[in-house]
């Protein structure tokens, strides 16, 4: 037979490689060796480690491990970039972006191949996955730079960003993070990760091609210690990283309290569901998609199978006859569908895991087949028979490596969904678009598909909820994070407060009955745990009356109260918007003897900061119902609905001075957007905001949704900033107290806002707006099958 009637025979696929030759000339023409690209030049190589083709061991080049001086020479050439390049139009910027968007095009197989060699993708994904996407991203942000001022008015650039990058998809990481910082007028250092320089090495040569200005791009290569030279740096303004779970809790706690920009893309194990009206060939080529695609070794990889009880066996039976046809081989073959894992460590690391999981009982299903004799190759691999609680389950593989478990009911489905401490995707296969659609709001995670998987775009917001990071790619979410309010310059130090010595001892002094404040916890008065009250003095330092000495224990209960609450996310926002006009009227009724309260405490006249606090009820009763999402238009046929979800529960510790708006400009944002609340209000004045209960009573604030703890705001901050149960942490207060709320809050990530000992002066109507409702929320994106 000859050998095409063969292969009718045997319908086998013949070998169909891409030729590495251009990508290995490239390479050639810089002696296989490369300096970094800094101020548009190639320094000199320093201390080399060798970049190695995964799928044969064959090392590819040499990459400089980038010094702490290397990368302050990217930072000077940075930062003298950044004054010429943000003042260029955004019609000048915008025509840079596009420059390289066509480069990309136009070089787009040598970027595949090189891509391919260097990670040991499956040339098939680079070619038609990874580099349209990264063209697509930067022809994206051209339109961008053009319509930031209308988009974004009165925001500026933040300077220099620092912005570091996994392994995974090296260039499209690249993208996700250069385009949208040019595009808003800053200008980067960015490290590629170790396996992986190669394309970020190609790309510096097509800004060169591009004639973008010398210091716009600086590409620094190197390992670990180069990355923390630059999250370390103090020229640097704002740092943007894509990694793990661990590094990015790592560098959270470096940037504490520097004031520095932060946006932190990070691990995920994400849940795949498949309902039992599920089309279920095409969910197995989703979770094929899902799972396969890169390996695994992809953040959002939709690794935790959840298949409804009653298609368990039909479902685990097809999938491993698909399986069993998956080709695992030579990344530059055309048909492969599994290609080469990035490095001989991860592969360890993968193996190490399934042991771990088998040990824990876990049954390991690996198809027949034989992988390549050399190389990181592994099998495809299903995992079974597992609890919630085994490692396979609760930690992130970044390998081929699927685990499934089974659900009986929809709550059920959610439930195991949830059970993690990522939040970054989720997958939910039905045809009934009812239940799809009432399961994807309730997933804790910021990217939801539908009836599809692994979807991206530059016009949809890409990133995660909880310990998957904070911050945004892509959409005009991921074009915020490089802004920030022009006006944030020129705010000034708090100043210190004027504190009148203690006089009076008894409360009797004044000529009033003993008051002593309760705190405020689910909905009813409580005392302090520590049986410990605090005096509450007049600005002249008259005894005027005393509060409780919240604890720790004070704080728990609140916090526990408030996650019973969370039903007011899902509260209409047309009622949540009805119960803060209720606290408006009912405070406007009593507004003398609360502008009373305020005059005694601080000497000053309080008519008018009751009037404003008023005010700013109404302006966030009047944003619960508008401040929401849009519907993108992806080029699949799908669209992409963000949604705007509140944070959770949001500790909110509040400044000194201004002891009612203090308090009322920060909880309004936080209750109007769907989020409960746990309140320190100032510790010097607490009295206005212990007043508010019977206002808070009367106004249909369901239980548990605002809870009121006084005592010494830095240590109850301490307490919020640790606790877990704890999702976002607003802190007004002193630079050092600040960092130290930034530094306690990585235990699960939360998202912070402290005012680092700055002025900001909450009376001021910018932050009647998007400044804190920006803050208390997280846009979700749902992708829904929709049109032909
Ligand atoms: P990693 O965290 O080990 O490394 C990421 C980058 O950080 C590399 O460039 C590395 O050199 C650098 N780095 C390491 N230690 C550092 C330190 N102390 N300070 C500063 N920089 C440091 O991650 P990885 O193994 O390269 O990538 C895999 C991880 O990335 C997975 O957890 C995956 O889920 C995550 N990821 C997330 C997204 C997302 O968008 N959420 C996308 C891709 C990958």
């Amino acid at each position: 037979m000859n050998k095409i009637a063969q292969i009718f025979e045997s319908l086998d696929y013949g070998p169909a490689p891409e030729g590495p030759q251009p990508a290995l000339d490239w390479l050639d023409s810089h002696g296989k060796t490369f300096g970094h690209y800094i101020d548009g030049q190639w320094t000199k190589p320093g201390k080399t480690f060798s970049s190695d083709n995964p799928a044969t061991g064959a090392s590819l080049a040499q990459i400089t491990d980038g010094t702490a001086e290397d990368v302050d020479a990217a930072v000077k050439a940075a930062r003298a970039a950044f004054p010429l390049w943000s003042a260029l139009s955004g019609y000048e910027r915008g025509k840079y972006l596009y420059a390289i968007a066509r480069l990309i095009q136009k070089h787009a197989r040598l970027f595949a191949v090189l891509e391919s060699l260097d990670n040991g993708k499956p040339i098939r994904e680079s070619r038609d996955v990874d580099i349209p996407l990264v063209a697509r991203h930067f022809y994206h942000h051209a339109g961008w730079a053009q319509h930031l001022s209308r988009a974004f008015p009165d925001h500026v650039p933040y300077g220099v960003c620092g912005q570091i990058i996994p392994w995974n998809f090296p260039l499209l990481m690249l993208a996700w993070k250069i385009a949208p910082a040019l595009a808003a007028g800053n200008t980067v250092i960015l490290k590629p990760a170790e396996f992986t320089s190669l394309t970020a090495l190609l790309f510096a040569e097509i800004c060169d091609r591009a004639g973008l200005p010398k210091g716009v791009v600086n590409i620094v290569t190197g390992e670990g210690g180069t990355g923390q030279a630059i999250t370390g740096h103090p020229g640097i303004d704002k740092i943007a990283f894509t990694g793990s779970t661990e590094v990015g809790k790592a560098i959270r706690a470096a940037t504490a309290g520097t004031g520095k920009g932060l946006s932190l893309e990070l691990g995920g194990k994400s849940p795949y569901i498949v309902f039992e009206d599920a089309d279920i060939d095409s969910a197995i080529e989703g979770l094929v998609d899902a799972i396969w695609f890169n390996q695994g070794q992809v953040c959002c990889a939709g690794s935790r199978l959840l298949v409804q009880e009653s298609i368990e066996e039909r479902f685990i039976t097809k999938l491993k006859l698909r399986m069993s046809t998956l080709r695992v081989g030579d990344p530059l073959d055309k048909s492969v569908d599994i290609g080469a894992l990035v490095a001989q460590v991860q592969v360890t690391r993968v193996k190490d895991m399934l042991k771990a999981g088998a040990k824990e009982g876990a049954v390991i299903y690996e198809p027949d087949m034989d992988l390549p004799a050399k190389g990181c190759f592994l099998k495809p691999a299903l995992v079974t028979n597992v609890s919630p609680a085994n490692t396979l389950v609760t930690e992130e593989i970044f390998g081929p490596v699927l685990v499934a478990m089974s659900f009986r009911t929809p709550e059920e489905a959610v439930q195991l969904a949830n059970n993690t401490k990522y939040g970054l995707a989720a997958t939910i296969w039905s045809e009934n678009i009812n239940l799809a659609l009432d399961i994807a709001p309730k997933i804790k995670a910021g990217v939801v598909w539908i009836n599809g998987t692994n979807q991206f775009d530059a016009a949809v917001g890409f990133g995660g909820y909880k310990e998957s990071g904070y911050g945004r790619e892509g959409g005009k979410e991921g074009l915020a994070a490089y802004l920030k309010p022009a006006w944030e310059k020129d705010l000034k130090p708090a100043p210190a407060a004027k504190i009148a010595p203690a006089k009076a001892a008894n409360p009797l002094d004044n000529g009033h009955v003993d008051q002593t404040a309760k705190m405020y916890i689910g909905g009813k008065q409580a005392r302090p745990d520590s049986g410990y009250s605090r005096p509450v003095h007049s600005a002249t330092g008259a005894l005027i009356g005393e509060v409780g000495d919240g604890n720790r224990k004070d704080i728990r209960n609140a916090v526990e109260a408030a996650r019973a609450a969370l039903g007011w996310s899902t509260t209409a926002a047309h009622s949540r918007a009805q119960i803060l006009y209720f606290l408006a009227e009912n405070l406007d009724y009593r507004r003398e003897e609360f502008a009373a309260r305020i005059k005694a405490q601080t000497g000053e006249d309080g008519a008018a900061e009751v009037a404003l606090s008023v005010e700013r009820l109404f302006a966030f009763a009047g944003w619960a119902d508008k401040y929401d999402g849009a519907v993108h238009n992806p080029p699949q046929r799908t669209v992409a609905i963000a949604m705007v979800e509140p944070i959770g529960v949001i500790g909110i510790v509040a400044p000194p001075s201004r002891p009612l708006l203090g308090s009322i400009a920060l909880i309004a944002p936080a209750l109007a957007m769907g989020n409960p609340v746990v309140l320190v209000p100032s510790d010097r004045s607490p009295l206005s905001v212990t007043d508010l209960y019977q206002v808070i009573e009367t106004s249909d604030v369901p239980h548990g949704v605002i809870n009121i703890v006084t005592g010494d705001s830095i240590t109850l901050a301490k307490t919020l900033a640790e606790h877990d149960g704890v999702d976002g942490l607003w802190f007004a207060g002193s630079a050092e107290a600040s960092a130290m709320v930034e530094r306690a809050s990585i235990s699960n990530l939360k998202q912070t806002w402290t005012s680092r000992g700055l002025y900001y002066d909450l009376a001021d109507r910018r932050f009647e707006g998007d400044y804190f409702l920006s803050k208390a929320t997280q846009v979700k994106n749902v992708w829904v099958p929709y049109g032909a």
